[in-house]
């Protein structure tokens, strides 16, 4: 498969994967989706690739959803239409980014907001610049309840999740590191480096050590209920698409991004 929105390189035993839609915000568009997941499972068969990076090309990691598109292929989609398309694209690829058996560093820059906050939180690790910035304002913008995938409590802990979601404020990186969101903040100049240099150190650990770690890992958090809250909120987001507030919110939040040239959720 060769790909349009996003690029693969390979520095020795790390690969680095790049939204690479720049002029666009790198909003992640069906096809940014379907090549992330493509890249993302051959980076997890291939025994030379021992850690991931997830970076975004240009100003921002990503604004998240790609709107414009959404409201011109996606706008009338009946229950069962959405469903399946959010289940494959936003569902199972994020939990297939989360099984990655070899370890994932998100590299964020910029805005990494809504549909982004979630792919960004599915990787193992984040570094983050300290001009970096996390929002999910979906519960105002679009009257949804949060994004398809709510990693929130998991990532920010309970209290700051529904500070966070109810809000629809965003937070600093700095903020994000002190409520454990992000393991590392480094200067913008730095953040490409940063990231290379700490999926080198993992990359030192033999391939099958790393692999296990993050099983019992992430198999720790499933006994705690993740794997499954994950699952239940997704049926509740699925509802919150048929309310009666998010046909009156939507079309003006939505008007309003895209006149702005914005991206956003949903
Ligand atoms: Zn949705």
């Amino acid at each position: 498969m060769s790909y349009v929105d996003i690029e693969v390189e390979d520095i020795g035993a790390v690969r680095r994967i790049w939204h690479n839609r720049p002029a666009m915000r790198n909003a992640e568009s069906q096809n940014l989706l379907d090549e992330l997941d493509d890249a993302l499972v051959q980076a997890g068969d291939d025994h030379a690739v021992r850690v991931v990076i997830l970076g975004g090309r240009g100003e921002h990691f990503s604004a998240g959803h790609d709107l414009k598109e959404s409201r011109e292929k996606r706008n009338n989609l009946t229950v069962e239409e959405r469903y399946r398309y959010e289940q494959k694209r936003y569902l199972d690829y994020c939990l297939r980014l989360r099984d990655v058996p070899k370890p994932v560093i998100a590299q964020v820059q910029g805005a990494c907001i809504g549909g982004a906050f979630m792919v960004a939180n599915m990787c193992d690790l984040i570094v983050a610049s300290d001009d970096a910035y996390f929002a999910d304002p979906v519960v105002h913008s679009v009257g949804a309840s949060a994004v398809e995938v709510l990693i929130h409590p998991w990532v920010l802990g309970e209290r700051k999740a529904k500070e966070f979601l109810y809000t629809g404020e965003k937070i600093g990186a700095e903020e994000a590191l002190r409520w454990g969101m992000v393991n590392r903040v480094v200067p913008r100049a730095e953040l490409e480096a940063a990231t290379l240099t700490l999926a080198e150190r993992i990359a030192q650990a033999p391939l099958f050590a790393l692999t296990i770690t993050k099983r019992s890992i992430n198999r720790s958090v499933d006994i705690m209920g993740q794997r499954n809250a994950i699952l239940a909120h997704f049926d509740t987001h699925e509802l919150s698409h048929f309310t009666e507030a998010f046909k009156s919110t939507r079309p003006a939040s939505r008007e309003e991004a895209v006149a702005k040239g914005r991206t956003a959720v949903a």
